[in-house]
């Protein structure tokens, strides 16, 4: 006599299961999450008011993404003629932020996207990089910055207050 086949079955079940589970992705990008505060966004952001102009980050930079001038000026202090990075190259490794010896003059950004159709467009220099509208510091290597961003969140906190 043969035995009976529950293969039938135990599919159908599994795609029950299926069906009624929580997703565990988000409509992305219409729904979004809050990344991690410590995130090594795909920006930089530079404060050329307070940059010595050590060249520190140049140096530690291991794809040499960044690329800075100097010259000195009238007082004879060093100042940046030009201060550029190439993002097509950058690993977003962190290391020039680290490498900063001035509190407030590089940032990692808290931005996750980049996308163009150009490489060149991924060069960003002077000005482009400077502090302002929707160019949010992450608070990479900046734990005063980490404070005041928003927890990441987590899937399983969604599921959490989807459940609620
Ligand atoms: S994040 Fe890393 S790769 Fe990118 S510019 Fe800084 S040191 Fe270079
Ligand atoms: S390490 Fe900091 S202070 Fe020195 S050149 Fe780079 S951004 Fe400016």
């Amino acid at each position: 006599m043969s035995r009976p086949n529950f293969g039938i079955p135990k599919g159908l079940l599994v795609t029950l299961k299926n069906i009624i589970r929580h997703p565990v992705t988000v409509q992305y990008p219409d729904e979004r999450l809050v990344i991690s505060r410590r995130a090594r966004g795909t920006d930089i952001i530079w404060n050329k008011n307070t940059c010595i102009a050590c060249r520190a980050c140049e140096r530690a930079c291991p794809t040499k993404a960044i690329s800075i001038d100097v010259s000195r000026g009238e007082d004879k202090k060093l100042k940046v003629d030009r201060f550029q990075i190439d993002f097509g190259t950058c690993i977003a490794c962190g290391l020039c932020v680290e490498s900063c010896p001035v509190e407030d003059a590089l940032y990692m950004s808290y931005s996750y996207e980049r996308a163009v159709y150009r490489r060149e467009d991924l060069i960003s220099s002077d000005d482009e990089l400077l502090p302002g509208e929707g160019k949010q510091p992450s608070g990479y290597a900046h734990p005063e910055v980490e404070k005041t961003l928003t927890l990441q969140t987590l899937l399983l906190d969604k599921d959490r207050e989807d459940s609620q």
